[in-house]
């Protein structure tokens, strides 16, 4: 059995319990993280909490909690759970009021929840599965106007998925005025001509943690990036398009409404990245990080 954390405690999952008058529960108010461990590191941690505050502030829910307060969090989860590789999940709601009122409380005790599961051992090479990639459909993006806070509120998204799901694909990516933004989980990337190309950062989307260290690595290692608006008609000129996020980290889309996209397999950009990213990893495991980068990486 699992090993959660609510409110200050630390117990089997199956005995957190949340009052009904929870505003997470009433309203979706509040927000969420989600954390990537590698070898009992947490990766990109730094960046993490900083959106985790950013979305905080986004909500207007101020909190105390440093840095430091929520890395001990993750590492007890990590050391009760006896996992290595794993996914931390963070979420704080604006706690429990005492009546379903829309109006915030004056003085909130937020409610803070912490759970975590098991993610996979670095691949070194990538499975055929991976190669495989999968497969999506665009839709019209449902979402608020403020996608750049990571709030639990998401049952667009599960809409969204819901529907590619329904047509036999795997995902959704999602268009406002003609422009793709992102996925109903991860951010976007196509690659043309060699250059790796992204959404600019705006409400629109999430500046989602993969996506900042993708574009990092990819110029690390010398592969031109840019940001910019994509069109949606632009999707189906892509040599490749990619899905990134902190568990899924870079997928490959070999389809895209039913067309295929480059041979029908992950293309080179997307197996040269997915290489840069495993070592990274495996550097990780076996302490060998270097010192200028670890800041950047891990905690
Ligand atoms: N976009 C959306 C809507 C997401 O839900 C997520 C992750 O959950 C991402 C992008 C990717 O963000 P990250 O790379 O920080 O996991």
């Amino acid at each position: 059995m699992s090993i959660a954390y609510l409110n200050g405690q630390f117990l089997p999952i199956e005995e957190a319990k949340v009052p009904v008058l929870d505003r997470g529960f009433l309203f979706g108010d509040g927000v969420y993280e989600v954390v990537p461990v590698y070898a009992d590191r947490l990766f990109r941690f730094k960046q993490h909490i900083a959106r985790l505050e950013n979305s905080l502030r986004g909500i207007r829910l101020p909190m105390e909690q440093s840095l430091q307060d929520w890395a001990d969090i993750c590492h007890q989860l990590i050391e009760k759970n006896s996992l290595q590789n794993a996914s931390v999940y963070l979420q704080i709601t604006r706690g429990v009021y005492t009546e379903r009122n829309h109006d915030f409380p004056a003085t909130p005790i937020p409610t803070i929840f912490a759970m975590i599961s098991a993610l996979p051992e670095v691949q070194p090479v990538p499975s055929d599965k991976d190669l495989q990639g999968i497969s999506v459909i665009t839709a019209e993006d449902i979402r608020w106007q403020r996608c750049d806070i990571k709030a639990i509120t998401l049952l667009a998204n599960c809409m969204l998925k819901q529907q590619a799901l329904e047509c036999g694909a795997n995902d959704t990516i999602l268009i406002r005025s003609g422009v793709a933004f992102e996925a109903t989980s991860s951010n976007l990337f196509i690659v043309r001509d060699g250059v790796i190309i992204t959404p600019p950062l705006s409400e629109h989307l999430l500046p989602g943690v993969t996506r900042d260290f993708v574009l990092w690595l990819a110029e690390q290692h010398g592969i031109l990036t840019e940001q910019r608006l994509i069109p949606e008609h632009e999707l189906l000129q892509a040599d490749e398009i990619w899905l990134t996020s902190s568990t899924k980290e870079i997928r490959p889309v070999t389809r895209l409404n039913d067309v295929t996209i480059g041979d029908g397999t992950a293309g080179p950009v997307w197996r040269q990245m997915y290489n840069h990213y495993q070592q990274l990893k495996a550097q990780l495991y076996r302490g060998e990080i270097d010192r200028n980068i670890e800041g950047e990486i891990a905690l």
